[in-house]
């Protein structure tokens, strides 16, 4: 169980999360909607490390990480993929992927990014930042796939992406689930990330304004009230 518990945290002045607590259960999905501002990727972003939180506490299957770096949560078993293309764009996309080897067999490490993501297999030796943005963000999600990660904290993953190549992420996504990850989805697509949710948080100005199932909230209503568009997809 990935457990933050009574989160307050900002920068600087500025308080962004008020007593926020959000449980992901092992091999779940969770969504964190909220409109824009609404601190979804401040949460993310106090669970894998990158922001310390002024108050309350993260907990990775009962261990305290409070606080620890993002390498250290890492380690744990957390897979943070931030918002925007987190490649290498000077690098390969070999060079990228062997990154996640670790130490182990950089061209093994390769097949199985290209057993996830076929189109990777003929793009190998471009630079990453020649890649186009559905690529790029196919190279981003295999280090989600990679590095075997019990958590992974998904940040607009599928922004500006054409929605064939939305598909592809999706499926990639409850293949992941089905290996046992549990995924904390931030979406603005509401009605797929409802979808394959188990559980929803909705974030309002940093607090949270509902938890519960997917079930319980009325989607339509919810994206005209919180969310703005939902682009249909
Ligand atoms: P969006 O959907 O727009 O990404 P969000 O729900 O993910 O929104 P956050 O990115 O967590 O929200 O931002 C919450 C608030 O914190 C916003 O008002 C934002 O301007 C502010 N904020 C975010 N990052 C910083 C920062 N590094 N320094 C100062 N303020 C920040």
């Amino acid at each position: 169980m990935l457990a933050l518990g009574d989160i307050t945290a900002g920068y600087g002045e500025t308080t962004v999360l008020r007593e926020v607590s959000l449980w992901v259960p092992p091999a779940s999905v969770v969504a964190l909607l909220g409109a824009n501002g609404a601190g979804k990727t401040t949460l993310l972003r106090v669970a894998s490390g990158l922001c310390r939180p002024r108050s309350g506490t993260v907990r990775m299957d009962g261990a305290d990480v409070t606080g620890h770096r993002p390498h250290v949560t890492a380690r744990r078993g957390m897979c943070h993929i931030p918002e925007g293309r987190g490649v290498f764009p000077h690098l390969s996309v070999r060079e990228n992927l062997a990154i996640h080897a670790a130490g182990g067999d950089a061209d093994e490490t390769v097949d199985r990014a290209v057993s996830a993501f076929p189109v990777l297999g003929s793009k190998l030796g471009q630079q990453a930042g020649a890649l186009s943005g559905g690529q790029q963000q196919m190279l981003a999600l295999s280090r989600a796939y990679l590095t075997d990660p019990c958590y992974v904290l998904l940040d607009e993953v599928s922004m500006g992406l054409a929605p064939v190549v939305v598909d592809e992420i999706f499926e990639f996504l409850t293949g992941l689930r089905r290996q046992g990850c549990a995924l904390l989805l931030v979406e603005q697509y509401v009605t797929r990330a409802l979808a394959v949710a188990d559980y929803v948080y909705l974030l309002s100005r940093g607090r949270v304004e509902f938890a519960g199932e997917p079930g319980e909230l009325d989607a339509e209503q919810l994206t005209a009230r919180y969310l703005g568009t939902d682009h249909g997809n």
